[in-house]
Parts: C-alpha cells; sequence; structure tokens
C-alpha cells in the first residue's frame, strides 16, 4: 500500500516544566515515515507475540513490574517535572499505574472460554478468545504513566502489540517506560517491537493515517470527549475496535446524615488530588441545604491550608497547571462564575510570577447558568450547590451530559443504596473519595465514553471472540 509521506520543517519538539516556565527536553518529532513503520513492525511482533504462551506473557509483565519499581524515583522525577504534580503524588501515580503490569500478569493466565450445548441439539458450542491485533493507544498529559500502563498491560496480556502515543505535553515519562519495557523484552528474546513509543506533535496526522491502515486493529483512547468522537467516527471505514475513556463532569452529592469528617477527607481528594486535572475530579459539589453551611466553611478551611508551589518542594500539595493555555481556561470559568454573581471564598486570582499556576479555590452561590457547572473545570476549583431534598440533590448530580464517576455519601444504608442505584455514572464512591483501583472496570457512560480498563473486564477490550461450531 503506497502512503502518502507528510514534510515537516522540526524533527523535534520542546517539553516545558509547568511550575518554572523551563525548557527540559526537545523529544523526536515522529512523521509519518516513523508511525507507517512502527505499524509494520507492529505486526511483525505481534504475530509472534501472540504464539508466546499465557505463562509466559505472565512472566514477561511480571519482569516489567519489577523493572518500573525498580526506577520510581526515576519515573516519579520525570513525572513531576514535566506534568507539575508533587513529587509524592507523582509516587503514588507509579505504585498505581505499575499494579497494571501485575494485575493483568495474573489475568493473562485466565482468559476462558466457554462450552455449551446447543438446545436444538445440532452440535456444540465452542466460545474462545484471539488478540485483536495491533493496537494504537492515545493518551492524555494528566497521568502520563498510568493512562498508558492501563492500555499497554491488557494489550500484552491478551497477545497483542501496542504503539503508543503519549501527549506532546508529557512525553518524557512514556519515552523511559519504553526504554525500561524494551530492555526487559530484550531479556526474553522477545521483538522489542512488541511496544514502540511514537512522539509527535501531529496527533491528527498519525492517527488518521494509521487508522486508514487495515492492519491497526484496535484503538484506546483516553482524553477529551471532542477528540474522542473524532476517533470513532475515523474507526469507521476500516471498522476498528475502540474503547474510549472520556471527559467527566462528576457530581458529589453529601446528603444529609452524611459524617462530615469523613466527607471532608473525601472531599479533598476527589478534587484536589493531581491539583483536581483528574477526569473523575469532583467537579460540582451537591450538599443539603442544612448542612451547607458548615461544608463550606470546613472546605475553604482545607482549601486555604494547600500550599501552592513547584512539585520538587516537599511542602507543596498544589502543583501547577500543565500548560498557560489551560490555566487561562480554568480561569475563565471563575470569572464568567463571578460575573453572573457566583461568591469567591477562596482563591480565584492567577498569582503573579513564573509558572502556570491557580490557586485553590472555593465557589458558592452559583447562578444555573455558569459554565462551570455544565464544563469540566480540570483544575483545584471547587463549586458548592445545595438541595433540598435528596430526590433533587440526584437529579442535579445527573443533570449532566457527561456519566464517569460521581460520589455519595450518607451513613444511612438506604440513602446510600439509593445514592449507589440512580446517580447515573460509570463509577459510583459511595463514602469514597477515591475510587482507582486496577482491579476494578474504570469507565464511564453517556459522553463519558465506552469500554473498561482494569478489572477482569479490562482485557475484554483486546480479545476477539471466536465461535466454533462442533459436531
Ligand atoms: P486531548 O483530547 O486534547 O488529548 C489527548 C490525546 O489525544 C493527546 O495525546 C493528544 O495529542 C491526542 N490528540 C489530540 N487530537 C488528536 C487527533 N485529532 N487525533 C489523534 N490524537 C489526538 O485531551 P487532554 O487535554 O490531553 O486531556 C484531558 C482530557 O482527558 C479531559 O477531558 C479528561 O477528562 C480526559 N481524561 C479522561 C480519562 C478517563 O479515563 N475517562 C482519564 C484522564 C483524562
Amino acid at each position: 500500500m503506497s502512503q502518502k509521506i507528510l514534510e515537516y520543517p522540526m524533527s523535534t519538539f520542546p517539553v516545558i516544566n509547568p511550575a518554572t516556565e523551563q525548557h527540559l527536553a526537545d523529544v523526536h518529532d515522529a512523521t509519518s515515515q516513523d508511525w507507517m513503520q512502527a505499524l509494520s513492525d507492529a505486526v511483525t511482533a505481534g504475530q509472534s507475540w501472540s504464539q508466546v504462551t499465557p505463562r509466559q506473557r505472565a512472566t514477561v509483565l511480571n519482569d516489567i513490574f519489577a523493572a518500573v519499581a525498580e526506577r520510581e524515583d526515576d519515573f516519579a522525577t520525570t513525572m513531576t517535572k514535566e506534568m507539575g504534580k508533587p513529587l509524592r503524588e507523582a509516587r503514588g501515580e507509579v505504585a498505581y499505574g505499575n499494579e497494571y503490569f501485575r494485575w493483568f500478569a495474573e489475568e493473562a493466565v485466565r482468559i476462558d472460554g466457554r462450552l455449551a450445548q446447543s438446545p436444538a441439539g445440532v452440535g456444540t458450542i465452542l466460545v474462545t478468545h484471539e488478540p485483536v491485533g495491533p493496537v494504537l493507544a492515545i493518551t492524555p498529559w494528566n497521568f502520563p504513566l498510568a493512562m498508558a500502563t492501563r492500555k499497554i498491560a491488557p494489550a500484552l496480556a491478551a497477545g497483542c502489540s501496542i504503539i503508543v502515543k503519549p501527549a506532546q505535553e508529557t512525553p518524557l515519562t512514556m519515552v523511559l517506560l519504553g526504554e525500561v519495557i524494551a530492555e526487559v523484552l530484550r531479556k526474553h528474546n522477545i521483538d522489542e517491537k512488541l511496544v514502540q513509543v511514537i512522539t509527535t506533535s501531529h496527533a491528527s496526522d498519525m492517527s488518521k493515517e494509521l487508522m486508514a491502515d487495515p492492519r491497526l486493529r484496535k484503538v484506546t483512547f483516553t482524553g477529551s470527549t471532542g477528540v474522542g468522537r473524532h476517533l470513532v467516527r475515523q474507526s469507521a471505514d476500516n471498522l476498528q475496535r475502540t474503547s474510549m475513556e472520556l471527559g467527566g463532569n462528576a457530581p458529589f452529592v453529601v446528603a444529609e446524615d452524611a459524617d462530615l469528617d469523613l466527607v471532608l477527607t473525601c472531599a479533598l481528594q476527589a478534587k484536589m488530588r493531581n491539583g483536581g486535572e483528574a477526569c473523575i475530579a469532583a467537579n460540582r459539589f451537591l450538599v443539603a441545604s442544612s448542612i451547607e453551611e458548615e461544608f463550606t466553611k470546613r472546605l475553604t478551611e482545607h482549601m486555604e491550608g494547600v500550599v501552592m508551589g513547584d512539585g520538587m518542594d516537599d511542602a507543596t500539595t498544589l502543583g501547577p497547571i500543565i500548560t498557560k493555555k489551560q490555566r487561562d481556561g480554568i480561569a475563565e470559568l471563575v470569572d464568567d462564575a463571578v460575573s453572573k454573581g457566583a461568591q469567591v471564598l477562596t482563591g480565584g486570582t492567577i498569582p503573579e510570577g513564573k509558572g502556570f499556576f491557580y490557586p485553590a479555590t472555593v465557589l458558592t452561590k452559583l447562578p444555573k447558568d455558569a459554565r462551570i457547572l455544565s464544563e469540566e473545570i480540570f483544575g483545584p476549583v471547587a463549586t458548592v450547590t445545595t438541595f433540598d431534598s435528596l430526590d433533587e440533590g440526584i437529579a442535579m448530580a445527573n443533570d449532566t451530559e457527561f456519566g464517569l464517576a460521581a460520589y455519595g455519601f450518607s451513613e444511612n444504608i438506604h440513602t446510600a443504596q439509593k445514592l449507589a442505584k440512580e446517580l447515573k455514572a460509570g463509577m459510583v464512591g459511595i463514602n469514597r473519595g477515591a475510587i482507582s483501583d486496577p482491579a476494578a472496570p474504570f469507565g464511564g457512560i453517556k459522553q463519558s465514553g465506552f469500554g473498561r480498563e482494569g478489572g477482569s473486564e479490562g482485557i475484554e477490550e483486546y480479545l476477539d471472540i471466536k465461535y466454533i461450531a462442533l459436531q
């Protein structure tokens, strides 16, 4: 098949530290030749890998887990420098992201099938699974390691090769992971093209060309809903399978009888983890009116205790926002709400000086038409709105086009069950502020996408079903 080779003026692109605005590195800016070659190599590497026994695949995955753990410091430091999160949180992401290798090492040997009798007595039904084929993974900047390991680990466990395209803002963590994985593969005499990291500033061209090639069989994407829709449309011509982990607008519903100490701890986790730059971050605190005053007062005190600064400083609990553009977008959402009558209890102003910082902010008295209530904030801004009855609170929670995560708090078993049942999201935390777990299926409904990552469900995204009719 002949491919049009696109020409670009630059062969590298820069990576910037968002805390200092300093130049960190230049990385290779891949072009058409690079990614088309990567696909050919992925086809070859995948064919051999699909023949490797499940137990051997598990051994390789366990060795990757050990190799990443050994380099924890390097991964965490790289991530803090290119993405901004506090070093303690970066270490947390290395541990969490790496767990996917261990989890899917355990899943690799449990790819089961099914045997059934035909009710009409016309034979036996045998159901088996086969690797879907070469995978393209496209990942965002907010969790530079974990958003990719969730894809690489199940793809390898299933017997697939994978090409990973990290976000342009944070390629260094993935380049390091690519090196660590290649070393493990070499030790096992496995083609190191099984996992390839392609850094490029031409994401749109790359996805277009690769997806136009029928040899690519699967696209797994984490990022914004707009790009997700574009990729799904693009998958139509070759009917590639797709998994879409997209945006969120998580409600955090606090019933009248909730344990406020627990609520505050979880509110801080759900709002401030990763500086609010998380798809499952609490976007809207919806609080029973009888407890709103106390909740808001205590939340504001906690937010005032947040220490903003360079993630490399031990004292820092809130790093910078990834880019100036993203930071200014958060400021615009706050300013829009304030211009329509919202009240700022703390924060709300861009600080002077270097770095793309935005302070921990609490907003109340939000008008219904404030954009911040319907758009994903992706920053350290908490909005507090009240409800009079739980049904009203749940209706407000569900009044969004998104459906990724939702949180509900109550000490009453019936209320907790009602929240679990009626909150419309792919994931619901009940009296919990941190819900991600490699052993659980992560993913959304509605405009938050489809497909699941992690759990025993995660590997299914990389397997085709084959039905064999036996006499
Ligand atoms: P983004 O959609 O702008 O970019 C994500 C990735 O897609 C990047 O690698 C980017 O280079 C690439 N990309 C952009 N345009 C493309 C195109 N036309 N073709 C192919 N690739 C393209 O998102 P972002 O700003 O990096 O990340 C933030 C978004 O990600 C938020 O909406 C957030 O909710 C979402 N997110 C979702 C999850 C989840 O699991 N559901 C997890 C983390 C982040």
